[in-house]
């Protein structure tokens, strides 16, 4: 198994592999950048089924949070973990103790958080033995609730702001009245994100494998619910992909109506051919590590012991201007935006 020539290697600064033989923890701590600042990304909590696998995937990781964190204007590096194993079946607090020893081997030059498979009380665990994990303190988020550490409603307000700054460029409109948003996963951002839409003026067309949260969204919403195989095919302004990855691609691409992607799930575009191929058809494409930046502000502010919703919302509401200059430079230049907000990141960074 390689690693220095792992094709998603990239100039790693830093890769740790954790072994706790008692609680059974294997997990992969990765570094990828710190020229502006510390690594910050999440801990996902998988079953792996191979060591090549988790590698790939931590690695791809930590190098898309240097480029979200450069493009989000935060002093941060990118880093990310992988703990392999089953969370439903493998979580115990030994093993999240013993990952949390494996944050202080690092020293503080990578900072944990939640994602997939891990919750704001896992990093509240991971805290009784290391300082060097946030996302787990309450706090009272911008819309005035109150809530444990986690960062979704700032990704749900920064995925807001970006359908907001799509529309008025692509459509040539300062309000979402009579557009039609589709979204494709109505969880933690995706729920939200559909409030904020239908308080802005918006129509949804909703999809989801959870029924309870269907029949909440039908109810509260006024969501026009249909199957996850569907989705894609209804007539809609404004897709949001909310759920998983590679859901653009060549398949689906010949059912979209909609000509503007903007949502919250990472690596929306299955290669990055698929850029361009969005940018030929006329498709306005969000960039997504731009979208879903709303997470990594709202957990820097925390982190860093200046959480104020107020700043917080502010800094988030800038994705709004940031993707502008993406749009306008990708017209100007004539190329896809994920060409772009990799070019201007890369910038950032030198
Ligand atoms: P979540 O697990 O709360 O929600 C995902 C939703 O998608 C669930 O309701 C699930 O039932 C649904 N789903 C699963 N398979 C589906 C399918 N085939 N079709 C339609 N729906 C399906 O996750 P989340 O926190 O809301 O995050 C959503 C996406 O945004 C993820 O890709 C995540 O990596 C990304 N993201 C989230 C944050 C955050 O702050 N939570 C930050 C950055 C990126």
């Amino acid at each position: 198994m390689s690693v220095f020539s792992h094709p998603e290697f990239d100039h790693h600064e830093h890769l740790s592999f954790v072994h706790d033989e008692a609680s059974g923890l294997r997990a992969i701590m990765a570094v990828h950048n710190t020229r502006l600042g510390h690594a910050l990304g999440g801990t996902r909590f998988y079953p792996y089924a191979t060591d090549e696998e988790a590698i790939r995937d931590v690695l791809r990781l930590s190098r898309g949070m240097t480029y979200k964190s450069a493009m989000a204007r935060l002093p941060l590096g990118g880093g990310k973990s992988v703990i392999i194993g089953d969370p439903r079946k493998d979580k115990t607090k030994e093993l999240l103790h013993a990952f949390g020893r494996g944050l202080n081997a690092l020293g503080g030059r990578y900072i944990a958080a939640e994602d997939s498979g891990t919750t704001s009380e896992d990093m509240k665990c991971i805290h009784q033995v290391t300082e060097y994990v946030t996302g787990y303190h309450d706090k009272v988020d911008f819309e005035g609730r109150t809530h444990s550490g986690e960062p979704s409603p700032a990704t749900a307000y920064g995925c807001y702001m970006a359908i907001r700054a799509a529309v008025e460029h692509h459509l040539g409109k300062d309000s979402l009245n009579g557009l039609t948003v589709g979204i494709q996963g109505m969880g933690s951002v995706g729920y939200r994100l559909g409030r904020l839409l239908v308080g802005g003026g918006a129509r949804l067309i909703v999809a989801d494998v959870n029924e309870s949260v269907l029949a909440e969204a039908r109810q509260e919403l006024d969501a026009e619910v249909v199957s996850t195989e569907d989705i894609y095919d209804q007539p809609m302004d404004v897709f949001s992909p909310c759920a998983l990855g590679a859901t653009i691609n060549q398949e689906t691409l010949q059912r979209l109506q909609a000509s503007i992607i903007a949502g919250a799930a990472n690596n929306q575009l299955d290669r990055p051919e698929t850029g361009q191929v969005l940018f030929d058809r006329g498709i306005c494409y969000a960039p997504d590590y731009v979208v879903n930046a709303g997470g990594v502000i709202d957990v820097y502010y925390e982190q860093s012991g200046q959480y104020d919703p107020e700043r917080v919302q502010r800094h988030v509401g800038g994705i709004h201007s940031t993707l502008t200059e993406i749009f306008e430079r990708s017209q100007r230049e004539k190329k896809p935006t994920s060409e772009i907000a990799d070019t201007i990141a890369r910038e950032r960074l030198r």
